[in-house]
């Protein structure tokens, strides 16, 4: 059985770096041509909130991978079955993702938008678990880093559950 651990970030922590987060994108992005590409399911929350405070025109798109082994033991062999719907030729592209853990899928999916000539790819995730980390990736901007945990909430799931719980905790298993 599973239960939900200790909080690590409230729901305000979570809305006051977003709101920080959204502020310096929109400066960044400013004279670009902004594409911001969700992945699905885990980044949904995240991506929502995340809009409502970016300040300039830029166009949503999402993207599904699909990560074989579970979430919590990723073996690095993606599958994408949703792709993006529209062209990412010449645009700036920033994949936003809810949390960059081995960088196995992530960096399968910049491989792949990077074939497709995009101006640039950048990186915005939510969470950052530096850690776990298999492949060298940086990310561009990241909400908070956080220790060797398993979390939910906030859009993060344990087998499809919890992604609706308005903070983020780590997962208790007994
Ligand atoms: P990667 O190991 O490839 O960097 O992480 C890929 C995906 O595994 C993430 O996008 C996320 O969906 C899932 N994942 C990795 N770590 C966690 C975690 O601590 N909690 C949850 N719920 N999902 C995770």
């Amino acid at each position: 059985m599973e239960k939900i651990g200790k909080i690590l970030f409230t729901k305000e922590d979570i809305e006051k770096r977003i709101k920080e987060l959204g502020e310096e994108i929109s400066l960044d992005y400013k004279d670009k041509d902004l594409i911001l590409a969700c992945v699905l399911k885990g980044a949904v929350y995240f991506t929502v909130d995340l809009t409502r405070n970016i300040k300039i025109p830029f166009i949503l798109d999402f993207i599904s991978i699909l990560s074989y082994g579970s979430s919590k033991n990723n073996q690095g062999i993606v599958r994408i079955t949703k792709d993006l719907d529209i062209n990412i030729l010449g645009k700036d592209v920033l994949i936003i993702e809810d949390i960059v853990d081995t960088g196995l899928t992530l960096s399968y999916l910049i491989r792949n938008l990077q074939t497709r000539n995009p101006r640039s790819i950048k990186v915005c995730t939510l969470l950052d678990c530096p850690g776990r980390r298999i492949i060298d990736i940086e990310v561009d901007y990241k909400g908070f880093e956080i220790p060797n945990y398993y979390v939910i909430g906030y859009g993060l799931d344990y087998k499809e559950k919890y992604r609706n719980l308005p903070f983020i905790a780590i997962l208790e298993e007994f």
